[in-house]
């Protein structure tokens, strides 16, 4: 019954597993994990905002602004998620893979990023999603996501070495 195919190197098709995530559930599940009490300004942690519009490229990304300090933010904003050139289903699948205790490399292969990526996503999961704003307030508007991502990257010469909690964090 079963025809049997010619060449045995030939690979059964893959899932695009990238290709069935809703980038709207995303964004939903990013805005529930950073503000699961309703959105908050991230300059001043005050309820008070104002919906902004969404992202000119990301239809799904929410733009608000706080009423009483005007920052401007987004879904993103100071999130490890910002300042990358991949959307974010990338981001949550590659979170959804740590989970699964992915190494590094099978991830990366699995969602075509390089692996830098993937071990920086990786280290910054434990300090959750959200970054630490600086003890010094800084004046005015400043663009700080390029620098955080690449001075994770400089910063961990050997954060290869450890793969896989040997206690469970349990959640
Ligand atoms: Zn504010």
């Amino acid at each position: 019954m079963a025809t049997e195919r010619p060449g045995p190197s030939r690979r059964p098709p893959m899932v695009n597993i990238q290709a069935l995530i809703d980038d709207a559930r995303c964004f939903q599940a990013v805005r529930a994990m950073r503000w699961p009490d309703g959105v908050r300004c991230p300059g001043c942690a005050s309820a008070e905002v104002t919906k902004d519009g969404h992202d000119d490229t990301q239809p799904e990304r929410q733009r608000s602004q706080g009423r009483g300090c005007r920052k401007r933010f987004d879904d993103l904003t100071d999130t490890v998620f910002a300042g990358h050139h991949q959307p974010l289903r990338v981001w949550v699948l590659c979170l959804y893979f740590l989970g699964l205790n992915l190494s590094d490399e099978q991830i990366a292969q699995e969602l075509g990023i390089d692996p830098d990526d993937a071990q920086v996503m990786a280290s910054q999961r434990r300090e959750g999603i959200v970054r630490r704003t600086p003890a010094v307030a800084l004046s005015g508007e400043v663009e700080c996501d390029e620098v955080y991502v690449v001075a994770g990257h400089k910063g961990r010469p050997g954060a290869g070495a450890k793969k896989g909690d040997p206690a469970g964090d349990g959640g």
